[in-house]
């Protein structure tokens, strides 16, 4: 890269400004791009110059165009970078992860332990592992940690710690004894260390619970609509929220702006879900004719976490292994289903969006997932849209993220080889952009 040191033009740009009432000089970052795949699912194009003015992508034009001939007047051309040995990429965003923890054997040793500033800490070098591995976006689907998921997201908003973007649910809803509910196993006289303002009962508490996760700070509502393999109950993997309490979530979050996902494994709790405007499913298990009928329908998204399944398995497997017998038994039954049920659901063109549950597989290890997507049946090409384009668009924000094209957030990686004839190439990244700014390969 060459790092150019104008900073005697960028004040003249400014002194212009002031002046001559032109525009504000703009910070110009230039890519050159060997092998460009702009919009995951249309042609890649090679030889490619991409032009960033202030973070965002002010334009894609064909050939090796010299970066001081891109920039306009009062313009600051900052950096360069050349990738033109590089496939080039929009940055990856992962649906489905779990940035204050990741689980290890001390895990539930750890719950009483760890202080919320410790959380936070850990989560921050979590969010580092998962940027340098090509997530320029994530969506953290309950966090544990008070209100640490919060405070890392906006540090790395304000650009006090590296990261991805970061999308945060707060607390997960949850019924009294479900999946979300962290109590589970602990002594009553400590349980309250493990309480969170997620856990509701009944249509009016849970709209109360809603509404303390938007107080929060939360961008969107996660709620656990079934039992889940690693909760320490034996209470099965179907419904768990009644009818009422489900429309009461998702009327509330819908009515503040925020879009709702569901964890299901079960059908009964998949379907009531999707009945209720769930707006994605995590998971999805058990999945049937009628989920995926709806799944059409509504137009909502499936984040399959196949990487998780595979997860949960090794370890059941594993005879010295630290899952509780509750854990263990749902780890059988789940983890071998998750692959099949996938490629039922993307063979009948339900609409996935790249999740991985990153937190009960290692943090950085994202693009597993990817592999095993192709696994399911996808393209290269498909998996690669599910991880950008479709992920960005079951947040609401495909008009901010996802895609090299003019007006977006410069979110751009590089890896060496053809993820459209591997893609295990994208296990390991060259380069790293989020919004305009280089973090790995500069
Ligand atoms: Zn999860």
């Amino acid at each position: 890269m060459k790092k150019l040191s104008l900073g005697l033009l960028a004040g003249a740009g400014l002194f212009i400004g002031l002046f001559t009432n032109v525009a504000m000089a703009e910070e110009i970052v230039v890519v050159h791009a060997g092998t460009l795949l702009a919009v995951p699912g249309q042609a890649v194009q090679t030889q490619q110059s991409i032009i960033i003015a202030d973070g965002k992508i002010r334009k894609v034009v064909a050939g090796y165009v010299e970066p001081q001939a891109l920039i306009g007047e009062g313009d600051a051309l900052i950096a360069s970078y050349d990738l033109k040995d590089k496939f080039v990429l929009p940055g990856m965003i992962d649906s489905h992860v779990h940035l204050t923890a990741e689980l290890n054997p001390r895990g539930r040793l750890e719950a009483v332990e760890m202080s919320d500033p410790d959380r936070a800490i850990l989560a921050a070098g979590y969010a580092y592992k998962t940027l340098m591995a090509g997530f320029t976006t994530v969506r953290d689907v309950g966090a544990r940690g008070g209100d640490a998921i919060f405070a890392l997201r906006d540090g790395i908003e304000k650009g006090l710690v590296v990261g991805p973007r970061v999308y945060a649910s707060g607390s997960t809803i949850s019924v009294t004894g479900g999946h979300g509910d962290g109590t589970q196993g602990y002594r009553d006289d400590i349980a309250h260390m493990m309480m969170s303002s997620g856990v509701c009962d009944g249509a009016a508490e849970c709209r109360k619970a809603v509404r303390e996760q938007v107080r929060r700070g939360a961008d969107h509502i996660k709620l656990t609509a079934t039992g889940g393999v690693l909760s320490n109950t034996a209470a099965g993997l179907g419904q768990q929220f009644f009818n009422d309490e489900l429309e009461a979530i998702m009327d509330t979050a819908h009515s503040m702006g925020r879009r709702v996902t569901a964890h299901a494994h079960g059908a009964d709790g998949i379907n009531s879900a999707l009945r209720a405007g769930v707006d994605s499913i995590e998971h999805g298990t058990y999945l049937d004719n009628e989920s995926i009928r709806l799944f059409k329908r509504k137009g909502a998204y499936l984040v399959p976490t196949i990487l998780a399944g595979v997860t949960v398995t090794e370890w059941a497997n594993d005879p010295k292994g630290f899952l509780l017998p509750a854990q263990r038994a749902k780890a059988k039954q789940v983890g071998p289903r998750m692959l099949e049920m996938a490629r039922k659901a993307h063979e009948a063109g339900v609409k996935i969006a790249f999740g991985t549950d990153s937190g009960v597989s290692a943090h950085g290890d994202n693009a597993r997932e990817l592999a095993l997507l192709v696994e399911a049946g996808m393209t290269p090409m498909e998996a690669l849209q599910s991880a950008t384009i479709m992920a960005a668009d079951n947040m609401g924000q495909g008009d901010h993220f996802g895609k090299i094209t003019p007006g977006l957030a410069a979110d751009i990686i590089a890896v060496d080889g053809d993820p459209l004839s591997d893609i295990s190439v994208m296990m390991e990244i060259a380069f790293v952009m989020k919004d305009g700014v280089a973090y790995k390969g500069n």
